[in-house]
């Protein structure tokens, strides 16, 4: 491998695909795009507006809404309801329905809550139904069922300080009243559209991928095959992780396919393997914890005796271990010239494995990521690469540039012209665009301030859940916190731990109220910057979500993405002791 020869090409590409619109070149589903969000697969239940009066309201009926919930009936805290703008529990299980959809993260760690509610995941990556089924089995489980509302979006979310209560406005009407409120909104919840010249022109059919069009495409989430396509010229925008995991089932179904590609994803192997029931049988009880912490260890950096996960995630941080003792180097220097080499190690092999499978030497080619593996998020699969060897699929590499017009009947790449009955956008969702615009909702605290105004320089919290000024208001996301991407569910389920005991104390203390101070929020967030650990922001990367299209923010964005310095199993420990010291230091109980 020529290294220097590498790191050209990598800079050239990545020159290649910076914008000067970065996160503004995609379009809000808004005004003409609205339909987009429209919910395909349970229909709008009518009901009366509800003017009630409840203890606890989470926002967003997704894991994070479902943990915590779980953890609030655990601790004795029983009028709790979940709002939900989907038409069931399971927030992004319950939009992407998209077929092949199954989930990355090995299920064990992944799916939370298994032990409490029994389920022994079918395989190591369940498909995304069977966690769309354990998200309705938890709400089940906790009777979380009995008072939630589902097909509803909150629109505004204001503390009455007289009555010191939080009033819920909702695009159903409603006008509840809660003691405590939580927002799980998701950072990856809200779709986005690629603002490409044209796109409200296209007269064939179109939808974005977690919205998928069963109706029109044939085909259930299980994979059945999409029957509808056959005789139809099928285009798809995007080739991230949705897309990678959709194509194969396109490909096997579509007269032709035709994939759009800016950049192409890194596709590692996947090799998913049924669970032996025997073996599940035999799990000592406390064996989900102690899987979540063996993975986040070795996934960020850390010595275990053992994987017990052993999957994509924590093979890279095994390379790098193994280098790191073998050249007796623990020095910064030493480990990140231990990353690099071990980068480079994966890289080319997850290039030459594009070329042992593909047959087809320029398709090959265009296929190949030219970019470091944790630029982009990670991809793993057995029958994506292949579906480029059918002859009904055409790769129409974009070299960076991507899709740069539509029409009435197709798309253009350059000057040339692809017909097209079918487009779908496999664009993704947003990530840099502020909070409020992803959940569609302002909080208003304390003197009427909003939290964009709170954040308006970025987050600031205590822990990521506490902001001075939203009294009894939580947020339950990875930020300001663990801020672990690689699973996602970690951050959710402590948090849920977290809120439970603040709430219990509350109630058996007869507080009305509970809020950080000015002072523990502006330590927590110094403390936080002086770690400068930040999930993603490497300008370095090729262009994604990742980075902020490319575009180094070092201002708000970056503070939102802060997670605590010693990494997250360090996070998890410091946050263990200080919710069961019972001091809840930080906060302020009246
Ligand atoms: P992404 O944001 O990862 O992908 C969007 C795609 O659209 C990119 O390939 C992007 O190209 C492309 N694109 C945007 N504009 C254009 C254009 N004008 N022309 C051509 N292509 C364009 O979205 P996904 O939905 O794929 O994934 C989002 C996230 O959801 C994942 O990163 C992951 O975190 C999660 N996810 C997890 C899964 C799992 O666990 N298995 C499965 C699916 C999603 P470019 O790369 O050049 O920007």
């Amino acid at each position: 491998m020529d290294l220097d020869a590498v790191r050209a090409k990598y800079d050239e590409e990545r020159e290649k695909r910076l914008r000067a619109d970065g996160n503004e070149q995609y379009i809000e589903p808004v005004g003409e795009f609205a339909h987009y969000l429209d919910d395909p697969y349970v229909p709008v239940a009518p009901r009366e507006p509800l003017t009630d009066d409840v203890e606890f309201v989470f926002i967003g009926g997704g894991f994070a809404g479902l943990v915590t919930g779980a953890r609030l009936k655990e601790a004795g805290i029983d009028d709790v309801r979940i709002i939900e703008k989907g038409g069931d529990f399971g927030g992004t299980w319950y939009w992407n329905r998209y077929p092949g959809a199954m989930c990355d993260t090995a299920a064990f760690i992944y799916m939370p809550l298994l032990e409490e509610t029994g389920h022994m995941p079918s395989r190591k990556y369940t498909r995304a139904p069977e966690i769309l089924e354990h998200s309705q089995r938890i709400g089940r489980h906790y009777d979380l069922y009995d008072n939630a509302v589902f097909s509803t979006e909150v629109t505004d979310l204001t503390w009455d300080q007289d009555a010191q209560h939080w009033i819920i406005r909702t695009n159903r009407g409603d006008q509840m009243r809660a003691k405590f409120v939580a927002m799980g909104t998701g950072p990856l919840h809200r779709p986005k559209l690629p603002g490409i010249e044209g796109i409200e022109s296209f007269a064939g059919h179109s939808f974005h991928t977690s919205r998928w069009d069963y109706d029109y495409t044939g085909g259930d989430p299980s994979g059945a095959p999409l029957s509808n396509l056959a005789n139809k010229r099928v285009g798809i925008i995007g080739t991230g992780a949705t897309s990678v995991q959709c194509i194969p089932h396109l490909a096997a179904s579509a007269g032709e396919l035709f994939v759009f590609q800016r950049t192409p994803s890194s596709i590692d192997i996947r090799n998913n393997e049924d669970t032996d029931p025997e073996w599940f049988a035999d799990l000592k009880p406390g064996w989900q914890q102690e899987w979540l912490v063996n993975f986040t260890t070795l996934q960020t950096g850390g010595f275990t005796d053992e994987d017990l996960v052993k999957d994509g995630w924590t093979d890279i941080s095994q390379r790098i271990r193994d280098r790191v003792l073998a050249n007796g180097d623990f020095s910064p220097e030493g480990m990140t010239q231990a990353y690099h080499d071990s980068d480079d190690e994966k890289m080319e092999e997850i290039r030459a494995r594009v070329d042992a499978v593909v047959h087809d030497e320029a398709t090959a080619e265009a296929l190949k990521p030219w970019y470091r593996q944790l630029c982009k998020r990670p991809c793993f699969h057995d029958e994506y690469l292949d579906s480029f060897n059918r002859e009904s699929v055409h790769l129409i590499d974009t070299d960076g540039q991507g899709v740069n017009r539509i029409d009435e009947t197709g798309v253009f790449v350059g000057d040339e012209h692809y017909e097209l009955d079918c487009l779908i956008y496999a664009s993704g969702f947003e990530v840099g665009t502020s909070y409020e615009r992803r959940s569609g909702f302002d909080a208003v605290g304390r003197n009427g301030q909003p939290l964009s105004e709170a954040w308006a320089d970025g987050m600031t919290s205590l822990h990521g859940v506490h902001v001075h000024g939203f009294p009894n208001m939580f947020v339950v996301g990875p930020n300001q916190g663990a801020n672990l991407i690689s699973n996602v569910p970690h951050n959710l389920t402590e948090r849920g731990r977290t809120i439970a005991a603040i709430v219990r104390h509350a109630v058996d203390t007869n507080a009305a109220e509970v809020e950080t101070t000015a002072h523990a929020q502006g330590e927590w967030v110094a403390m936080l910057e002086s770690g400068g650990r930040s999930f993603g922001n490497d300008p370095s990367c090729t262009p994604g979500y990742y980075n902020n299209e490319g575009k180094l923010d070092d201002g708000a964005g970056s503070r939102n993405f802060l997670g605590y310095p010693d990494g997250p199993v360090a996070y998890f420990e410091y946050i263990d002791g200080w919710r069961n010291s019972g001091d809840f230091d930080g906060l302020e109980f009246r």
